[in-house]
């Protein structure tokens, strides 16, 4: 899942507009990002399973994406964007930091632990969407699709009538860029 998240991003930057859509975009994808930092250590690492092709993959990332890790990361993430941009958007930017361990909650097999470093060997959560292809790529299509929709709609409404086309324009990226994003998470 990495299209999905970037729906999620869109769909908030709709509804936020004072947020920048540059900080929902890195909120979205924080958790991920932790990951792929130490992942270099061998902190946290993942593995292919079968194939390794879309949804093939177990990851233990028993840090960035345990429960209280992932409320830590979100909570660090809101108090910058409240420092920096008020109140609200520290709560908006807070939220969409960890929708990203949600939607992960959700598609993940079990590999997701509830304290950092799976602290006290409790079972490992995820609901395991990643066993079916079909019902993976439908969650992340309609993500997108959504997220898409979202911004389109708000770039237009939120344009003069003079301004239309660079509406149109800034809405047509956002949707390439989503799909784009799908397609390096199914071929990648
Ligand atoms: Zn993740």
């Amino acid at each position: 899942m990495f299209a999905g998240h970037f729906g999620v991003a869109a769909a908030v930057k709709s509804k936020t507009p004072q947020i920048p859509l540059w900080s929902l975009l890195v909120s979205t994808q924080l958790l991920d990002l932790v990951f792929f930092a130490l992942s270099t250590t061998g902190l946290e690492t993942m593995e292919p399973l079968g194939d390794g092709g879309y949804t093939q993959v177990m990851i233990y990332a028993f840090y960035t994406h345990s429960l209280l890790g992932a409320l830590v990361l979100s909570i660090l993430a809101a108090g910058l964007a409240a420092f920096f941009w008020g109140k609200i958007a520290g709560l908006v930017i807070g939220a969409v930091a960890f929708s990203h361990w949600i939607l992960d909650l959700i598609v993940h097999r079990p590999d997701l632990p509830i304290l950092p470093g799976n602290a006290g060997e409790f079972p490992l959560l995820g609901l395991g969407l990643w066993n079916s292809f079909p019902a993976s790529f439908l969650l992340e299509f309609l993500l997108i699709t959504i997220g898409a929709f979202l911004y389109f709609r708000y770039a237009l409404r939120s344009s003069g009538p003079k301004r239309r086309a660079r509406a149109i324009t800034s809405g047509c990226i956002m949707a390439v860029f989503l799909l784009l994003c799908l397609g390096f998470d199914v071929l990648a």
